[in-house]
């Protein structure tokens, strides 16, 4: 299988602190790697340096073949990012907003309203799609977050805590596009504290503490090695 992911060797210091040191994970088309840790771990760092938003103090990133540091934006090209700071603009509608984002990622004519329309059904928003983003609740807003990213089905989708006071309706609507865009051959980084949501997305896990990975496998897998090893199975 084609690797599509590549991060090799990636260390980070803010000052003194040294919040990622010599990280590799590698991720396959159709992969979903739920990336635990807890507060501080170094989830967000890491997914941020693999999608180009922060850099790297050393060490590669590789998406889809492409060197994410020396030819960044064919490398985003490649990807769907909905970090937790991603903008929505209020006072568009939420089409107008998917539309827009649709657009950016290059797509073009009726692709756009019907991969909108599509979207906003999955994510259970058909009936705000005229409505201004203004309007939406918390977890409509995480919704539209995630339609943004995966409108133009990416080769990697960065997903960081993306349920975070998403309610349960959201939060259900989330994971079946997770599911959905994997089962199509899309790989999803997805960080979270809830071991649980990476059980419903039958993913693999990558378990980050103080910088490094310190556990890797499936959920079986890794429940298995825990009672042999050191390594604390607790996040929340
Ligand atoms: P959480 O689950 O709480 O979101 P995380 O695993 O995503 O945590 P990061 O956000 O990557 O962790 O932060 C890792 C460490 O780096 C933390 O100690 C944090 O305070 C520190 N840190 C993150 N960003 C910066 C920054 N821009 N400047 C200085 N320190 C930072």
């Amino acid at each position: 299988m084609t690797t599509v992911l590549e991060i090799e060797g990636v260390s980070k210091k803010y000052g003194d602190h040294e919040v990622l040191i010599g990280v590799d994970l590698v991720v396959q088309p159709g992969q979903i790697l739920g990336l635990l840790g807890a507060n501080g771990a170094g989830k967000t760092t890491l997914v941020s340096i693999a999608a180009g938003l922060r850099t790297a103090d050393a060490g590669r990133v590789r998406i889809a073949g492409v060197d994410a540091v020396s030819n960044p934006r064919e490398a985003q090209s490649h990807m769907g990012i909905a970090p937790q700071e991603l903008g929505i603009y209020p006072t568009l509608t939420v089409a107008d907003n998917l539309g827009l984002f649709a657009r950016l990622a290059g797509m073009k004519g009726p692709a756009v309203r019907q991969r909108v329309e599509q979207v906003a059904e999955l994510l259970g928003l058909t009936e705000k799609l005229k409505k201004q983003a203004v309007t939406l609740s918390g977890g409509q807003k995480r919704r539209l977050h995630t339609g943004m990213a995966i409108l133009h089905r990416p080769d990697v989708l960065f997903l960081d805590e993306p349920t975070v006071g998403a309610d349960v309706q959201s939060r259900a609507g989330i994971l079946a596009v997770v599911r959905e865009l994997a089962q199509q051959g899309s790989a999803v980084v997805y960080t979270t504290h809830y071991m649980t949501e990476l059980e419903q997305l039958d993913a693999d896990i990558a378990v980050l503490q103080r910088g490094r990975i310190v556990a890797s496998g499936t959920i079986d897998e890794l429940v298995a090695r825990h009672s042999s090893s050191k390594v604390v199975l607790k996040f929340d």
